[in-house]
């Protein structure tokens, strides 16, 4: 099966026309309407039985998001599973920390906890899972010239779905990301390691060893969280290799680099559709919109016209002449778009890859930061600089900075800035640069000049 999955997820991405994509998730859509309207209770009474009539029937049925999924979590999913019995199960391999096996020997569990305690739980099938492995290799953007594959990879858990990976020419050595960043130099080394897998903030961790990488890694692929244009630049100069990223969330493979490094959405995994603030659907490149999506191959936990946090800005085609849509950038989470105030006193946004850049750029001595805001105009950024050591006047000249860049938009802030020591969670969260909170004013913490 793997083989073949292989094969066929190949010639798709370089073989289907616009009309092939359509035309093959029109079949595979409708298959999993028809399916979800008759095994899950919830779907039952939204979806017609008979399947669709057109897509735009598909684009006016509700839009579901991780609160529908959770509160109508028993009839969604087509095999009967109660919420209570499964939430109970992850939260204990949580506290174990032992992130393989199957529920029922033959589910996986993903948990996704938000910051904002909005928990996610979500089911895929075994047989689905072992799948996986062939479409990252068939979609990780790797050249078979670089074979055989060494790889490392960098994961917060460690999960079912990865262990399984096993395939001709392809090694994989598992590091946590919190082992010490020492030991993971001297696995590079020791095991001539020549793709590297991590989110970019443990990349990033890796910045100090670099000039000993050239020439023996290859690629780094950036997946988990998203990576900034200023931070792909950065490694491919710093680590002399190429850096891809792949795309993916609980919710489903969403999107893969191709050999130009370009990531394009997985049209034959899901059904990705973008709409702007008022829900109308946006196509042009250039242009932000947040995803929804329908996952057309999980069947256990059908998500159809599923609201996901992130917004995508496209852009026209690849060198590639994959026709599978392909993006510009990810733009962080829906719930980490900060607000400020203009001149006129009305709210504006300000998207987190925007603030990213001005402060990775401000200093390539800024290893990591933090922002937080707990009030509208109100930010403290917590810079970490190690190991290297900072001038007094530093945080006074990034303050400046950054209020400058929001003057240039007609934006007033309040900012407080902190050289500290960024570590990340032990657990399984991801790392968050930008935390917003802006319904709970906490005014001890901000206000403060400095
Ligand atoms: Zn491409």
């Amino acid at each position: 099966m793997g083989l073949s999955d292989y094969l066929k997820l190949k010639w798709h991405t370089r073989a289907f026309s616009e009309r092939d994509i359509r035309d093959y998730q029109w079949r595979e859509l409708n298959a999993l309407i028809r399916y979800a309207a008759q095994k899950s209770p919830y779907y039952a009474s939204i979806l017609p039985k008979e399947g669709l009539s057109s897509w735009d029937a598909y684009r006016a049925l509700p839009i579901m998001d991780k609160t529908t999924l959770m509160t109508h979590f028993d009839g969604i999913n087509t095999e009967g599973l109660k919420r209570d019995d499964i939430e109970r199960y992850a939260v204990e391999k949580e506290r174990n920390k032992d992130y393989l096996g199957y529920y029922q020997d033959r589910f996986v569990v993903g948990l996704s906890s938000g910051t904002s305690g909005n928990k996610g739980l979500f089911l895929t099938d075994k047989a689905l899972t072992q799948r996986l492995p062939f479409v990252f290799l068939a979609r990780s953007g790797l050249r078979l010239r670089d074979l055989p594959f060494r790889i490392l990879f960098c994961l917060r858990v460690f999960s079912q779905g990865f262990a399984d990976i096993n395939a001709p020419g392809v090694s994989l050595h598992y590091v946590a990301t919190m082992t010490p960043i020492d030991e993971v130099k001297r696995e590079i080394q020791e095991r001539r390691i020549n793709v590297l897998m991590a989110p970019p903030s443990f990349v990033r961790l890796l910045l100090v060893h670099a000039s000993s990488f050239k020439g023996q890694l290859k690629t780094i692929v950036c997946y988990a969280e998203v990576l900034p244009k200023e931070d792909k630049v950065r490694f491919e100069s710093q680590f002399g290799c190429r850096v891809i990223e792949i795309y993916q969330a609980s919710e489903g493979q969403i999107a893969s680099a191709c050999a130009h490094g370009t990531l394009h959405i997985n049209e034959d995994l899901v059904v990705a559709e973008l709409v702007d603030d008022l829900g109308h659907p946006v196509t042009q490149p250039g242009i932000p919109g947040q995803l929804i999506i329908t996952n057309l191959v999980n069947r256990v936990q059908p998500l159809i016209r599923y609201r996901m946090n992130d917004w995508l800005v496209l852009k026209d085609g690849c060198p590639c002449g994959s026709h599978f849509r392909a993006i510009d950038h990810v733009i962080g989470r829906q719930d980490d778009v900060m607000v400020f105030t203009n001149h006129l006193g009305q709210l504006r946004p300000v998207f987190p890859d925007l603030m990213s850049r001005w402060i990775i750029t401000f200093d390539a001595r800024i290893r990591e930061f933090k922002v937080i805001q707990a009030a509208i105009g109100e930010l403290r950024v917590l810079i970490d600089t190690q190991p290297h050591a900072v001038e007094d006047r530093f945080l006074g000249q990034l303050k400046r900075d950054l209020l400058k860049h929001l003057a240039e938009y007609d934006l007033r802030a309040k900012i407080s800035l902190e050289l500290v020591t960024l570590t990340y969670p032990a657990d399984n969260r991801k790392f968050k640069r930008f935390e917003v909170n802006t319904a709970k004013k906490e005014t001890s913490d901000v206000g403060k000049r400095d």
